[in-house]
C-alpha cells in the first residue's frame, strides 16, 4: 500500500464524507507550488478557493504570524488587545470603509451582512417587525450556514436542511429587470457576488454592477457585496466591484484577507450602517484576536507591496489569450476576470475531472465546477513562464 492510500484510507474511515477530493496528500508548499507525499510537485491552480492569492507560506506573512504567536494569543472581545485596532484601521484604509467587524470564516462575514441589513431595514428604513426581505440570486455561494443555504438554489448545499430561513428572495443572476421588479418597501438589502465563483465562474454582463450600485440607491436599499472570493486582487483590481465603481453599502470579505495560514473575514460599511450594532448585539469569541489581527495585516502588505492587482490584470489577460489562442474543440467556453478563470467543456467531452486527473499526471492541481467546468485560479504570484507551461499542459490534456 502507498503512503497516499494510507493516508486517504485514514480520511476516509475517520472523516465524515462531506468532501469528494482528488486522491493526492499534500505535505508541503511554496509560493504557487505544492508537493505531495510521493515528492511530486504540482502548480496549484486552485488556491484554496483564492485563499492563498499571496502565495503559499509567503515569507512576510510566516514571519508576522511567528512573531506575533510569541508575544499574545487570545483575549476574547473581553478585553482590547494592542494590535486588532491596527488591523482594523489598515483593512479600513485598503478597502475604503469608515468600519470594520471582524469574524473568521467567509460563512461569518456573510451572516454579519445579513443581520447588518435586517437591522438597518427595521431602524433606518422603517420596515416593520420581522418583515425585512434580503434578494439573492440564483446560482449563489455564499457559505454553508443553516440561513445562507436556505436561499441557496444548489440541491447539495440545501436539500434536507430545511425548514429554510425566512426572508429571501431568489433572482436570477445578471438580470436587472428581474432586480427591479423583485424590489419592494420591506426590501432591506440585495446580496451578491460580483463574479459568481463556485457557480462556474459566471462573469455578469458589463455594466450590471454599476446598473445594480444605481438601482438599489434609488430605492433605498443596501448593496452587500460578497467579495470572499473575488475580492483582494483576484480579478484584477483590490476588489471586483471596483471595474465599475459599484461601491457596495456592505463589503463582505474572508479568504486571502487570512493569507492562507488562519482564517481572518470581515464586514465593512461606512458608520451610518455599522452603528445599528451596540454592545451585546453581535460578536465572535475569536473575531480579531490577535494572531488573525497580525497574520491580516501582513496579507495586506504583500497585496500592496507585491502590486498583485495589476499582476493578476496583466497575468489574467494573458493566461485567457493563451487559452483562446489553444482553439481546442473540446471547449465550449473559456471565461474570466484576472486571474479567475473557468474552461467550460463541451458535454460531449465528457466530465471535467477525467482531464483534471490527466492534469494531476503532468503537474497541475485544479478543480471542477458542476460537471463540465475546470476553474483556473493560481496564486496570483505566478509568472508568466508557469502559465505558460499551464496552457501548454491543459492543451496537451484536451487532446
Ligand atoms: C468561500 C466563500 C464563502 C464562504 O467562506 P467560508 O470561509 O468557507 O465560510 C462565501 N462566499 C463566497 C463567494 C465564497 O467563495
Amino acid at each position: 500500500m502507498s503512503r497516499t492510500q494510507d493516508i486517504i484510507d485514514m480520511d476516509t474511515e475517520f472523516g465524515a464524507h462531506n468532501y469528494h477530493p482528488l486522491p493526492v496528500v499534500l505535505s508541503r508548499s511554496e509560493g504557487p507550488w505544492v508537493w505531495d507525499v510521493e515528492g511530486n510537485r504540482y502548480l496549484d491552480c486552485l488556491s484554496a478557493y483564492s485563499a492563498v492569492n499571496q502565495g503559499h507560506r509567503h515569507p512576510h506573512i510566516v514571519k508576522a504570524m511567528k512573531e506575533q504567536v510569541d508575544k499574545l494569543d487570545l483575549t476574547s472581545r473581553a478585553f482590547h488587545n494592542d494590535i486588532m485596532g491596527q488591523f482594523l484601521k489598515r483593512l479600513c484604509v485598503y478597502c475604503g470603509y469608515e468600519v470594520a467587524l471582524p469574524m473568521n470564516t467567509g460563512a461569518e462575514a456573510v451572516e454579519t451582512g445579513i443581520k447588518l441589513a435586517r437591522k438597518w431595514g427595521y431602524q433606518k428604513k422603517g420596515i416593520p417587525r420581522d418583515q425585512a426581505e434580503i434578494i439573492v440570486c440564483s446560482g449563489n455561494f455564499h457559505g454553508r450556514t443553516t440561513t445562507i443555504v436556505g436561499f441557496s438554489t444548489d440541491p447539495d448545499a440545501c436539500e434536507g436542511y430545511g425548514p429554510r430561513t425566512p426572508g429571501f428572495r431568489i433572482i436570477n443572476y445578471d438580470d436587472i429587470d428581474a432586480l427591479k421588479e423583485a424590489i419592494t418597501p420591506n426590501t432591506a438589502a440585495f446580496l451578491v457576488e460580483p463574479v459568481q465563483g463556485e457557480a462556474g465562474v459566471k462573469v455578469p454582463s458589463e455594466g450590471y454592477l454599476r446598473e445594480i450600485r444605481r438601482i438599489c440607491t434609488e430605492n433605498n436599499v443596501l448593496l452587500v457585496l460578497d467579495e470572499i472570493q473575488t475580492g483582494f486582487c483576484r480579478t484584477g483590481k483590490r476588489f471586483c466591484f471596483m471595474h465599475e465603481d459599484a461601491r457596495p453599502d456592505v463589503l463582505l470579505v474572508g479568504k486571502a484577507l487570512g493569507g492562507g495560514l488562519y482564517p481572518v473575514s470581515a464586514a465593512l460599511a461606512d458608520k451610518d450602517k455599522m452603528e445599528v450594532f451596540t454592545p451585546g448585539t453581535h460578536g465572535s469569541t475569536f473575531g480579531g484576536n490577535p494572531i488573525g489581527a497580525a497574520v491580516a495585516i501582513a496579507a495586506l502588505e504583500v497585496l500592496e507591496n507585491e502590486r498583485l492587482d495589476e499582476r493578476a490584470q496583466e497575468l489574467g489577460e494573458y493566461f485567457l489569450l493563451g487559452l483562446e489562442k489553444m482553439g481546442s474543440d473540446k471547449v465550449k467556453e473559456i471565461r474570466g476576470k484576472g486571474l479567475l478563470i473557468a474552461v467550460e467543456l463541451k458535454k460531449e467531452a465528457g466530465p471535467a475531472r477525467t482531464y483534471l486527473e490527466k492534469m494531476r499526471g503532468m503537474g497541475i492541481l485544479a478543480k471542477d465546477t458542476h460537471v463540465q467546468t475546470i476553474r483556473f485560479a493560481p496564486p496570483l504570484v505566478v509568472t508568466k513562464e508557469e502559465i505558460d507551461w499551464v496552457i501548454s499542459i491543459i492543451s496537451q490534456a484536451l487532446e
